[in-house]
């Protein structure tokens, strides 16, 4: 074990602070990465301040993790000592499961081990900690590689936001001819306009920000319109083949299935606290889907890191210091993020832990 410096929350109602805590060593599968950059997603704050009601004090968030590789065990033939790699919302899963044995990790039928908040199943007794601290041990089977051509910090946010808006816009085969509608330019949102429009979709971006407008359009989105406004939404009734939607707070859900086609889908990824309503009658007229999808498997991870690559696609990034977290969790709350907050963590001092 070793000892490592990182920023947890301690409680629901306290601001994050310095924490120290141990790690495995690692073993012979092991890739230990000096943590460069973190992406902060917003199911950090949702897991900070225990809003899911599965937080375990203290909580070192942090799942859009870059790094150099520091140490490597034994068994370790994908990544070397000075390679670049990354971390996102998963360390390990069952393997054996038939989710697992087909690439889908994330639906580990026993259950993925997050990259924070879980029992750490390779040491009996830890806990793991995520990418708000220096370093981290992971198996190299959850381990990615990082093109070579992309700035480092913002390809952080492509470990979580990337892939949970490129698994489904996979899934349902979005391509040239297909109508997609992104609800919520935040971090994933910003990601999936990105991503659609590189896969050749039509895209319109939904947002509750008429400050985002321009920002939307330079982002890739063919359209943008202002869900405050409803004749603009009426305008789109029945129209589009995908609708992804990534807002984590309550809001009316039924604005949205009515504008799919029919048999279209809308694929829930952000993740509020309380139920959404659906209006049945919604779904059963027009034999409409409402679906959710959770990130995405390790291989389709790599495959997503390698599409960002040859088309030139990261986030779009607000660097901050590591004590900066809780303004950042303050103006996250205000959609006032453009489009993702990633800590550089040169700025966490093994020193300022307590
Ligand atoms: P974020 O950066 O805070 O973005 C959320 C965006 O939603 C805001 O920027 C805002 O965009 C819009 N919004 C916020 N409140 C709203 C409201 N009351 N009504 C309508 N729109 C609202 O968050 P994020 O990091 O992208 O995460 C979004 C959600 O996805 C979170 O719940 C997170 O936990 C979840 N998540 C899920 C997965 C998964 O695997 N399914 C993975 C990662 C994150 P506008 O200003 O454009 O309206
Ligand atoms: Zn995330």
């Amino acid at each position: 074990m070793f000892d490592c410096t990182g920023y947890a929350s301690h409680a629901v109602d306290k601001p994050l602070s310095p924490l120290h805590f141990e790690r495995r060593d690692p073993g012979p599968d092991d890739v230990q990465i000096d943590i460069l950059y973190c992406g902060v997603c917003h199911s950090d704050l949702h897991m900070a301040r225990n809003e899911w009601g599965v937080s375990t004090f203290p909580v070192v968030p942090g799942h859009e993790i870059v790094g150099r590789v520091s140490k490597v065990g034994a068994n370790v033939t994908k990544f070397r000592e000075g390679d670049l790699a990354g971390v996102g919302c998963m360390v390990d899963s069952c393997k054996s499961c038939a989710s697992c044995q087909e690439g889908l990790e994330q639906y580990c039928e026993v259950a993925f081990t997050g990259t924070y908040n879980d029992p750490d199943k390779k040491t009996p007794g830890l806990r793991t900690y995520g990418g708000y601290s220096k370093a981290v041990v992971v198996d190299q089977s959850f381990v990615l590689r990082i093109p070579a051509n992309l700035e480092l910090a913002a390809v952080a946010p492509l470990l979580c936001a990337g892939i949970t808006t490129y698994s489904p816009l996979r899934h349902w085969k979005v391509g040239p001819g297909t109508k997609v509608g992104v609800v919520g330019l935040g971090g994933l949102g910003h990601m999936a306009v990105k991503l659609a429009h590189a896969m050749g979709a039509d895209v319109t971006l939904f947002t509750t920000s008429a400050g985002k407008v321009e920002d939307g359009k330079r982002l890739g989105a063919h359209h943008v319109v202002i869900s405050k406004d409803a004749d603009a939404m009426a305008g789109q009734a029945s129209s589009f083949d995908l609708i992804i939607d990534a807002v984590g707070s309550a809001h009316d859900i039924n604005a949205y299935l009515v504008l799919l086609k029919r048999e279209a889908t809308l694929v829930q990824v952000g993740a509020p606290e309380k139920p959404l309503d659906v209006a049945v009658f919604n779904l059963i007229l027009a034999r409409r889907n409402f679906a959710g999808s959770v990130i995405g498997g390790i291989a389709e991870t790599q495959e997503m890191l390698d599409f960002c690559g040859e088309h030139g696609i990261t986030a779009d990034i607000e660097m901050i210091r590591m004590d900066q977290i809780n303004e950042a969790y303050e103006r996250m709350l205000k959609s006032d993020v453009k489009y993702r907050f990633v800590i550089d963590m040169a700025t966490l001092e093994p020193a300022s832990a307590a």
